[in-house]
């Protein structure tokens, strides 16, 4: 459950200790990279100087080392520290030995009276085995586009301070309850007590999250975010199968059946029943953005040899809260609609991600002249950006709808990526050579069918949707 923290009911040491506690998180995790990325290095280089020594030529050692099965039999024989790789646990282990070692830059934890909890190391160290767990997913089935945006997943990365998004977590919130409500002391309802941090004022009511508890779910984690200027939190709860009702669907999501879903080229989207849903910020947020920034050009800015003016920072806050207000209006927006849908139907279609009737972006077209430049490839910057958005989009609204069927009864059906949604006819099924992303309304030569692309595109999903034997013979 998301909750978004009450700033202004932070007191000083709640925000010094959030502050510290996400420092702390994106430190732990850099220090665990940089050592795992140290024992590749190292672990390269012991297997270097064994192709070396048992290979007669340059040409056979490398082979050699291009050879997995080679490598993998060559490595029983290295020394114990170079066979395993440093993870959550051992990592968690010579963190501890740092915090007692004077000379470390951990030495801190074990001095001060600093009130980080211990499993903000645990879980940032956690993260980093997820991220590498989730790059070697990704290396071993190249096809399978795991990341939100649909593109493959790379090795993890640094943190950087302001630029990454600030988080750490929390664990066994109800350890210090001993099987009670561990919320119990505080009954306003838009209050959460998490330790370490203490009571917490959020913007939501915690009725619901309350309820859940009284009937037997135990708070397990809390993971807060730094979003724009404030902090979310949000709550896992273990809920016990028995606690949770069975969804079935109701009479009336079976009375209305199928819906197809598209995510729509120039809506945000389109369903088979007609209608539109549109998705792009308000005009009077795109005015206030664009003053925003040129009042933001004017000003002295980081580039400036003496750095950036107060006021300027203040403009950039100014930025990053209004954007973050619309960011919080969609994400609230996709939330009605898609439980709209989840609750009012019985079968959903959806496309399948990575195409869902989306061109392929040009080829990087390299520059002969200098290496690793581009030339451009006719690709506008603001069409890219689109698609991005886009696929971010579909990939949240499939997430969104992956579970809130399963909530409310309902079936999600995903549909062939390979079908031709947006080029064939929802009336007759002949299928076009070509359709432009910018021609907005499908027209068919064959049967004279004029629609809306997007709603054309919903209900050829809605019939891919359908069980075949009720198909109604139109595909
Ligand atoms: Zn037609």
């Amino acid at each position: 459950m998301l909750l978004h923290l009450d700033a202004a009911a932070l007191t000083d040491d709640q925000r010094l200790l959030l502050d510290r506690s996400a420092g702390t998180s994106r430190a732990v995790y850099n220090w665990g990279l940089a050592t795992i990325n140290a024992w590749n290095v190292q672990r390269y280089a012991w297997l270097c100087e064994r192709a070396y020594a048992v290979a007669r030529s340059e040409g056979e050692a490398q082979t050699l080392l291009g050879d997995m099965d080679w490598r993998r039999g060559s490595l029983l024989q290295a020394p114990e520290d170079l066979r395993r790789r440093p993870n959550r646990t051992s990592l968690g282990r010579r963190f501890t030995e740092l915090t007692r070692d004077p000379n470390s830059r951990f030495h801190w934890w074990h001095i001060e009276n600093h009130g980080v909890s211990r499993f903000v190391v645990s879980t940032a160290l956690r993260d980093l085995d997820a991220a590498i767990a989730r790059y070697w997913d990704g290396a071993r089935s190249p096809d399978r586009p795991p990341r939100k945006d649909g593109r493959p997943i790379g090795w993890p990365r640094f943190k950087k301070k302001h630029r990454s998004k600030d988080s750490f977590a929390i664990f066994n919130l109800s350890v210090t309850s001993r099987g009670d409500d561990p919320w119990k002391a505080i009954d306003q309802g838009h209050r959460v007590r998490i330790p370490n941090l203490g009571s917490l004022r959020v913007h939501e009511n915690t009725r619901r999250l309350r309820r859940w508890i009284q009937r037997g779910a135990i708070p397990k984690s809390a993971r807060f975010v730094r979003r724009g200027t404030g902090w979310t939190v949000s709550i896992v709860l273990e809920i016990p199968a028995e606690v949770i009702p069975a969804s079935v669907a109701t009479r009336r999501q079976r009375a209305a059946g199928a819906v197809g879903v598209d995510v729509g080229v120039h809506s945000l989207v389109a369903l088979s029943t007609d209608e539109l849903v549109v998705g792009q910020p308000s005009a009077a947020f795109n005015r206030r953005l664009r003053r925003l920034q040129r009042h933001a050009a004017r000003q002295r800015g980081p580039t400036h040899e003496q750095g950036p003016s107060a006021g300027w920072v203040e403009t950039t806050r100014r930025i990053v809260r209004l954007q973050h207000a619309d960011t919080l209006r969609r994400r609230g927006r996709l939330h009605e609609v898609t439980k709209r849908i989840a609750t009012g139907f019985e079968t959903i279609g959806i496309e399948d991600l990575a195409v869902a009737g989306m061109t392929a972006a040009p080829r990087p077209k390299p520059d002969p002249a200098r290496l690793g430049s581009f030339l451009p490839n006719g690709r506008r910057a603001k069409a890219g950006l689109n698609r991005s958005i886009r696929r971010a989009t579909f990939g949240e609204i499939r997430r969104q709808l992956e579970y809130k069927t399963s909530w409310y009864g309902a079936r999600l059906v995903i549909v062939d990526r390979f079908a031709p949604t947006s080029k064939t006819c929802s009336g007759c099924g002949a299928v076009k050579a070509t359709l432009r992303l910018s021609e907005r309304v499908y027209r068919c030569e064959q049967c004279g069918l004029v629609l809306d692309r997007d709603l054309n595109a919903a209900r050829n999903i809605r019939s891919l949707a359908l069980p075949v034997d009720r198909g109604c013979g139109r595909r």
